[in-house]
């Protein structure tokens, strides 16, 4: 896994979980707060927190066309307000990338459950020995997939069909929180993405 360098949206939320995960993967990560820190990147984090802080503040740094540049031509993961800022449609309106053929409903999980974690059935994540031992999933004030249009694919869904995780092309998008449990799984998937 040498000789990449992922970049990490480091304008809030938890990024810093992100970078260290990649380090233990022996990757380059490094935090992107600037236009000039995507030069060279070989692929993106955009990490969850809030999306509206997130949006707002890579307004105001001048980043969300430059990120969108990027996305368009490489590989990005965007995890919960990540995900949100990946898609095209959240049905209201606030800065985005706004690149991936999906439909993404904000705090789609209400109140009383706003945070909970699962054992989540990853068909992608096999390596051949067997299926996939349940990731574990930790979701807060998450977002939910609503829909995953054109070349969009399904990766996860909840026991009760909601949809959680898909892929389109070199772009990957969780509902949940990877980068805050010991398993590693998700982010190797999404490095076999970048190289
Ligand atoms: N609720 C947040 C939002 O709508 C996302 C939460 C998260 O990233 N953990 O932006």
């Amino acid at each position: 896994m040498c000789n990449m360098k992922i970049g990490v949206l480091a304008l809030q939320g938890a990024f810093i979980e992100h970078i260290k995960m990649l380090q233990k993967l022996g990757t380059t990560a490094v935090p992107v707060r600037l236009p000039a820190d995507i030069e060279g990147l070989d692929g993106l984090i955009i990490p969850g927190g809030e999306s509206t802080t997130i949006g707002k503040l890579a307004v105001q740094y001048h980043l969300l066309e430059p990120l969108r540049q990027f996305a368009l031509q490489n590989p990005v993961w965007g995890t919960c307000a990540g995900m949100i800022l990946m898609a095209k449609d959240i049905g209201r309106d606030q800065p985005l990338l706004g690149v991936m053929d999906i439909v993404v409903e904000r705090n789609a999980f209400g109140r009383q459950i706003d945070s909970f974690e699962t054992g989540l059935d990853v068909p992608a994540l096999a390596n051949g020995s067997g299926p996939a031992a349940p990731f574990p999933a930790v979701f807060i004030r998450a977002p939910r997939l609503v829909a995953a249009n054109g070349e969009t694919e399904v990766l996860a869904t909840l026991a009760d069909g909601t949809a959680v995780a898909a892929q389109e092309g070199h772009w990957l998008v969780t509902s949940f929180h990877p980068e805050l449990t010991d398993d590693d799984r998700f982010h190797r998937y999404f490095l076999s993405l970048v190289r």
